[in-house]
């Protein structure tokens, strides 16, 4: 590790952001030297020596890298200060406790962004599982009811860790729970979804998320941006729902499609991120999506939140002593008999 990438440093950060960061950094060089004519002499000289410093590391290729094991500081944290020198693992031990401080706020603030854990629709019933690898999670979840006793659906994965994609998290977040309520369509959603992406995030940073809205009736439509096939699990079926789209925060006018399909009573929609799928056994064996689809008829008599306690166990059974090293998340989504009489509606069938 310590040896890696030596001489190849600002590689790794992608040319854009490298350049960014460049510009944000002469940007703070003209704002020290007015500060200093202004009289703030002592403070704005030491700063711009440490800008100088940078700018010269820039030059040197050394940026971006750690002066302590020589991999790269995170981009993140690089955006929000490009002074760093050193990656998360080799701050100062007051500068370590801040940022656990700032992390243990950020899991809590996660936390209560959350749905219900027994969430109810007319026609659904549905639990999940959330469990961060770390402190906070870079996976999202979430449910409501639209205005017509739609159930409304999401489940992502943003690139990376940490508190950047957690604070992107609470933006889908944020978006989800105010646009639902409107009615807007899930691929509307979706493309909203990519646009704030595109436009707020690190050139570095994109999600892949699954959102959907199901009727009382049992109609689902789903837009999938680049994430892992839903199952449809019945007692002698598994249907995989194929990807409709890239992941959002890749380009910006990139059209999202949706994809309509009905879930029968009895039948359960399993959602899934990469945490549950590529868990891996010490033999270093993949868990895959067949074996939770396996799992999961099985489990269609119990309720939603058994269900998905005896998925995870599934899973923490094949990972047996090795760690899981990702967020896991899972949704399983099980249709029971709607109150209300079923509508006629055309749709495609998958
Ligand atoms: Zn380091």
């Amino acid at each position: 590790m310590a040896s890696k990438a030596q001489h190849v440093p600002t590689v790794d950060l992608g040319g854009l952001l490298y350049g960014e960061l460049r510009e944000q950094l002469l940007h703070r060089r003209d704002r020290l030297q007015q500060a200093q004519a202004r009289g703030q002499a002592a403070q704005a000289a030491r700063l711009l020596e440490a800008v100088d410093e940078a700018l010269a590391r820039m030059e040197q290729g050394s940026y971006g890298l750690c002066e302590a094991c020589h991999t790269a500081v995170e981009p993140d944290r690089l955006m929000a200060d490009p002074l760093l020198r050193f990656c998360i693992d080799h701050l100062p031990p007051e500068k370590q406790r801040a940022l656990e401080a700032d992390l243990e706020l950020a899991a809590k603030l996660q936390a209560r962004l959350l749905p219900a854990k027994d969430f109810q629709a007319d026609g659904w019933r549905v639990a999940y599982h959330y469990e961060p690898a770390g402190i906070i999670s870079g996976d999202y979840c979430d449910l409501g009811i639209g205005p017509d006793n739609e159930l409304y659906f999401a489940l992502g994965d943003v690139s990376g860790k940490g508190v950047a994609a957690s604070l992107l998290m609470s933006n889908l977040s944020a978006m989800f729970r105010s646009l639902v309520p409107l009615n807007v369509p899930v691929a509307a959603l979706v493309s909203h979804a990519n646009r704030v992406f595109c436009e707020s995030t690190l050139p570095t940073q994109y999600a892949t998320v699954v959102l959907g809205k199901a009727t009382p009736s049992g109609l689902v439509e789903i837009a999938n941006a680049g994430h892992l096939e839903p199952l449809v699990v019945g007692p002698n079926s598994v249907r995989k729902i194929t990807s409709t789209g890239l992941p959002i925060g890749l380009f910006r006018d990139e059209p999202v499609k949706s994809t309509m399909f009905r879930i029968n009573p009895g039948e359960v929609l399993v959602l899934y991120s990469d945490g549950i799928s590529e868990s891996r056994d010490a033999a270093d064996e993949e868990y895959g999506a067949d074996r939770l689809a396996q799992v999961a008829a099985k489990c269609l008599q119990h309720s939603p939140r058994e269900h998905v306690a005896q998925c995870i166990a599934d899973v923490a059974a094949f990972r047996g002593s090795t760690t899981a090293h990702d967020d896991q998340t899972l949704m399983v989504l099980q249709r029971v008999q709607s109150e209300r009489s079923d509508p006629a509606m055309p749709l495609h069938l998958v």
